[in-house]
């Protein structure tokens, strides 16, 4: 099926432009002209993800994507605000209130649909909500806990998602690339490099236990996990 995107912006042109964007690039567009428009919307449907224009004729956008946050049944809903500000301090407000990303007009739709794509994947459920365990190493993805030969061991959210990742892929080699893809959702906005900084953390998160041991640079080719 295809994802639901509603597009909550009050001028006809740019909805139009984003709306025929999202079509060619297999989604399905719905629209809003303005907030309350917005909410009955989503009242009806919940949308897979929300394009969320700043400035709307009876509301912010801020104040509708507050409400999104506010309520259980929108709290993980992903949305993109659309602001012809460009100020870090209107930026910081947005993510505040809930963005999950921001763009900002005039935008080119390539890169918005990318933006789009990078966020759906990154909210896809993981593939298996299941502890994994290597060589003595185990993740709980419920819990959020690492454990290394029964030892607790501590890292950040996106060294998590990496060493899930790894753990998913034993013995496969894995290109900067497809670590983007698989851990931050897209690659066209980080750099590669970006991988082996965390990469450098989950090893030395992984070192009380000895488990580095196990995530091995692949010369020329990015990285493997050791299946021991
Ligand atoms: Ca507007």
């Amino acid at each position: 099926m295809n994802a639901k995107i509603l597009i909550v912006e009050d001028e006809p042109a740019i909805r139009e432009l984003l709306a025929l964007n999202l079509r060619h690039a297999g989604y399905e567009p719905v629209h809003a002209p303005d907030a309350a428009a917005a909410r009955r919307s989503i009242d009806a449907e919940l949308p897979d993800l929300v394009l969320l224009d700043w400035m709307l004729p009876d509301q912010t956008g801020i104040e509708l994507a507050r409400r999104l946050r506010a309520d259980a049944r929108t709290r993980e809903l992903p949305v993109i605000m659309l602001t012809a500000r460009s100020a870090e301090s209107d930026k910081l407000g947005g993510f505040d209130a809930g963005a999950d990303d921001y763009v900002t007009k005039p935008f080119s739709p390539k890169e918005l649909v990318a933006r789009v794509r990078a966020l759906l994947r990154r909210r896809a459920p993981e593939a298996g909500d299941e502890p994994v365990e290597v060589a003595g190493l185990r993740l709980e993805p419920e819990t959020f806990r690492v454990i290394g030969d029964g030892q607790p061991l501590r890292m950040g959210p996106t060294e998590f998602r990496l060493l899930h990742y790894l753990m998913r892929n034993v013995d496969r080699v894995l290109s900067r690339g497809k670590l983007l893809d698989g851990v931050w959702g897209d690659h066209v906005f980080i750099e590669e490099r970006t991988v082996d900084v965390h990469i450098r953390r989950l090893r030395l998160a992984l070192q009380p236990s000895g488990h580095d041991r196990l995530i091995e640079t692949v010369r020329g080719g990015g990285y493997r996990f050791l299946p021991q």
